[in-house]
């Protein structure tokens, strides 16, 4: 979480920089708003996301009226200290329409994590490092990744219904890891499969 926001880029922009709030659950973006040292300061204070307000020309505590407050779980700077992101959990709709984001959420992606493993398991395959399990892995060709698949999906059944939650966890942490590492050796992104998701939710 961010150290000495005097050493953000204040005067950038009249004193103002963009804040994005993303939900700390899942990384999905709710709402983007401005803050100047004060708002920022009541944020890092109160813990409940607030902003300056253009319209207003005030502070404004994002849910002051509705309830609907945003409570800082973490707050980041970007690599040129001229934009902050936030990541709270929503007490109800973030958005005045009653909607959970201001931005279409069934428009974006949602994958965040997996994405980020998906980059990091493409250069294993392209960079392969010798101790790297997935490098290996990969270098045993799709036959052995998809049978590491089929046990993985078989182990993620099993749990759920004769072990722990922990088991099931990481039974499905392991079979979302070997998928990740079969598409990769199939050459499908990972958003090929979200795009069939979202067309057959649209349906
Ligand atoms: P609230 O902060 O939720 O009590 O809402 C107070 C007022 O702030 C609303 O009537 C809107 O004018 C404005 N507002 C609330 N939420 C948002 C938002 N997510 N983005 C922009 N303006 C908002
Ligand atoms: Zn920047
Ligand atoms: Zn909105
Ligand atoms: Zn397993």
């Amino acid at each position: 979480t961010l150290e000495n926001f005097n050493e953000l880029a204040w005067q950038k922009m009249d004193n103002l920089l963009p804040a994005i709030i993303q939900d700390s659950a899942t990384g999905a973006v709710l709402m983007q708003g401005f803050m100047n040292q004060e708002a920022l300061k009541v944020t890092l204070e109160s813990g409940n996301a607030t902003f300056f307000s253009r319209s207003k020309q005030r502070l404004w505590m994002k849910g002051e009226s509705s309830g609907n407050v945003l409570a800082v779980k973490q707050v980041l700077a970007d690599c040129d200290q001229d934009s902050i992101l936030i990541a709270a959990v929503p007490h109800g709709p973030t958005c005045h329409l009653g909607n959970h984001s201001c931005f279409p959420e069934e428009k974006l992606s949602q994958q965040n994590f997996l994405s980020y493993l998906e980059r990091f398991i493409g250069e294993r395959k392209n960079d392969p490092v010798e101790e790297s399990y997935t490098a290996r892995l990969l270098a045993r060709g799709t036959t052995k990744v998809a049978q590491k698949v089929g046990e993985e999906g078989v182990e993620v059944a099993l749990a759920a219904v004769a072990e722990t939650k922990e088991d099931l966890l990481g039974e499905c942490a392991d079979l979302f890891y070997h998928t990740l590492v079969l598409l990769e050796d199939k050459g499908v992104k990972l958003n090929e499969v979200m795009e069939v998701l979202q067309k057959r939710h649209s349906k």
